[in-house]
């Protein structure tokens, strides 16, 4: 049987920087752990556009489709704000995820201890947090239909539609139900019912996918704006929160600050089950190319590694593989390995992004 595939795509910025770690862990599980990949590399963002005069090729485009995941750094940079809109390199991101119809974005919000105090709220109300949101992602006011800016007699107006089809919602509710029965085993779905028809329907269909198929898991509906409060007011009630795109886009940026760094937090976008069980997949850090840093060795790659992680796991079926790496990664962090973005008052140097990688390597080692 030939190895699974994984499609890596770097991009721009920092997204090489990290990217490079990830490969030297790659290299670990396999020499370590026997954990073989089919590994292939291509270009996606402002260095596609470089070479091709597009964001993504057809070609990429056709290997991310073959592939059984694809891990990507990040994309964008000033040297692309000025191209025209359907070159920028983030179309070429927006393009994976709707041919590739990801509609299932994780974002895992998780608090490491040793970092419970770069969190803007009180240690004790993050300590120990695990939430996962799950964003709806290929449909909804991104996508809708009519959109654009038209003239009203002397006026312009904008005009973007919030549209969801019943199949659109259950999809997503089943992969949170799913998720939920591997954790705490609670659901609480938001929407804003009181105010939007697509709300309504959001509301009863995700009731509906909870009473017919997944009645042992808890579920809760919350107005999107009350659940905003909630994140911050108490995040530990929540296990798995499953909302549209939008509040989704809101939601997770908001939780994802609860835990510090933006260079901690890792993503997939998961969507239906190819010919072979697994489902296709997009894994990348939550952060951008982060210009400001990039080339500078400043990088923290744990994102991006523990993006990788969440490959192991929801595509690779490594779940205690992921488990190894996400323990090596809290195991750094607790022996204070710090880069720049984790550094506080009264810490010394801070480690490169090629030194965090050698240090989750040398907790990998020191996992056997
Ligand atoms: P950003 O995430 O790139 O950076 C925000 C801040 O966080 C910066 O100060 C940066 O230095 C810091 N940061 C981000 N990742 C870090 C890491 N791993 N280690 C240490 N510090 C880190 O967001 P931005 O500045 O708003 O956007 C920069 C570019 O990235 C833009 O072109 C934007 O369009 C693009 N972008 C891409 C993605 C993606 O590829 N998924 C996501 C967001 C932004």
């Amino acid at each position: 049987m030939s190895n699974p595939s994984l499609l890596i795509l770097p991009g721009d910025g920092i997204g090489p920087e990290v990217m490079a770690e990830v490969r030297k862990i790659i290299g670990w599980f396999d020499a370590r752990r026997g954990l073989k990949f089919d590994v292939s590399e291509d270009l996606v963002g402002g260095a596609a556009y470089d070479v091709h005069g597009t964001p993504l090729t057809d070609e990429t485009m056709a290997k991310a489709q073959e592939a059984d995941a694809v891990l990507l750094g990040a994309v964008g940079g000033p040297k692309y704000d000025s191209l025209d809109f359907s070159v920028k390199p983030e179309r070429g991101l927006l393009r994976l995820r709707k041919e590739m119809d990801l509609y299932a974005n994780l974002r895992p919000a998780q608090c490491f201890d040793a970092l419970a105090d770069f969190s803007s709220l009180k240690k004790d109300i993050v300590a120990g947090l695990d939430i996962m949101i799950v964003r709806e992602l290929t449909s909804g006011i991104y996508f809708g239909e009519p959109r654009g800016i038209i003239k009203e007699g002397n006026e312009r107006v904008g005009i973007n539609t919030q549209r969801y089809t019943e199949s659109e919602i259950a999809r997503v509710a089943r992969s949170a139900f799913e998720l939920a029965r591997k954790r705490g085993n609670k659901v609480c779905s938001m929407e804003k019912a009181n105010v939007m028809e697509s709300g309504i329907l959001w509301r009863d269909v995700v009731q509906e996918v909870h009473d017919a198929e997944y009645p042992d898991v808890e579920l809760s509906h919350m107005y999107a704006d009350a659940g905003a409060m909630q994140l911050v007011r108490a995040p530990k009630q929540f296990d798995v929160i499953v909302t549209d795109n939008l509040f989704g886009d809101l939601l997770s940026d908001a939780a994802a600050m609860l835990t510090g760094s933006l260079g901690m937090l890792p993503s997939a976008s998961l969507g239906a089950p190819m010919a072979n069980g697994r489902p296709k997949a997009l894994y990348e850090p939550v952060h951008g190319s982060a210009p400001d840093i990039a080339g500078q060795g400043k990088a923290n790659p744990c994102a991006c590694i523990l993006s990788f992680a969440m490959a192991l796991r929801y595509s690779f079926d490594q779940g205690e593989e992921a488990t190894r790496l996400e323990r090596a990664v809290e195991m750094v962090l607790a022996d204070g390995v710090r880069t720049a973005d984790l550094m506080q008052a009264g810490d010394t140097a801070p480690a490169s992004t090629s030194d965090m990688g050698d240090a989750v390597i040398a907790a990998l080692d020191a996992s056997l």
